[in-house]
């Protein structure tokens, strides 16, 4: 069992090194992350730049790999034969803050699993549902812990074509998360507002700022776990076709 690991915060991100820990009890573990944060940047194919490897050390001293690109370069390049021996599953985080609902159509930590499920192997994305305003050093380890256990399941049963695991940890202690729910994507509520200043030639630039997003904790959803101390679990699918649509826009008469 080769497990690639990866994630959008950058190789140094706490996260990433204790999920490498937590695996590699579950076989090989190779680590190829990206040398900035690209939190947020969406799934990205690097095609205009070429990519860029070095060795890295982790902070426990163990070998692993930073590229200049995205966390899904990260992956296209493991899975097109980067790496020595071929890759059988892919598990990208810890994200320091979750990603529920919309969330995961920005997330590199959840894009870098599509990027598993596109190349035909499994992908976990893991995150952890920091409190806003927490200030300091995160402890990852129940997340990690949890990464662990969805992981050896991925192995055991496998994962249906296309489709890949969003993970999304309570911030609790290990003792008091009450389990996993398999859930569906919840309304993610952005509270997204525009800055606009003026740069001190008389330009005007923007920020997109605001409050901190919230989310609806409806039952069987992710906000719904979460809230109730569970790890949510979220099947994904790249298969983002509208279905129900379809019989509407077939009334159209294009
Ligand atoms: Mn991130």
């Amino acid at each position: 069992m080769h497990i690639l690991v990866t994630n959008d915060d950058s190789i140094t991100a706490p996260g990433l090194l204790a999920l490498a820990q937590a695996l590699r009890p579950l076989g090989e573990v190779s680590v190829l992350a990206p040398d900035r944060n690209w939190s947020a940047s969406g799934h990205v194919k690097t095609l205009d730049r070429p990519l860029r490897v070095r060795p890295a050390t982790l902070a426990d001293g163990t070998a692993a790999l930073s590229t200049d690109g995205a966390p899904s370069d990260c992956v296209a390049l493991a899975l097109l034969g980067l790496l020595d021996t071929p890759v059988d599953l892919v598990v990208s985080g810890i994200n320091p803050w979750a990603n529920l609902g919309h969330d995961v159509t920005y997330s590199g930590t959840v894009t870098a699993a599509m990027e598993a499920a596109i190349g035909g192997l499994p992908g976990i994305a893991v995150s952890l549902n920091t409190p806003p305003g927490h200030q300091g050093q995160r402890d990852y380890g129940p997340a990690a812990e949890m990464a662990a256990r969805v992981a050896r399941r991925v192995i055991r049963y496998g994962l249906p074509k296309n489709t890949l695991l969003s993970v999304n940890v309570p911030y609790l202690p290990l003792e008091e998360i009450r389990g996993f729910h398999v859930t569906r994507q919840g309304l993610r509520v952005y509270r997204d507002e525009l800055v606009r200043r003026t740069d001190p030639h008389g330009r005007p630039y923007y920020w997109i700022g605001g409050e901190f997003p919230d989310g609806v904790p409806d039952d069987g959803t992710d906000f719904g776990a979460l809230a109730q101390g569970y790890v949510s679990v979220t099947p994904l699918h790249l298969d983002l076709t509208a279905y129900a649509a379809m019989e509407a826009l077939k009334d159209w008469e294009f």
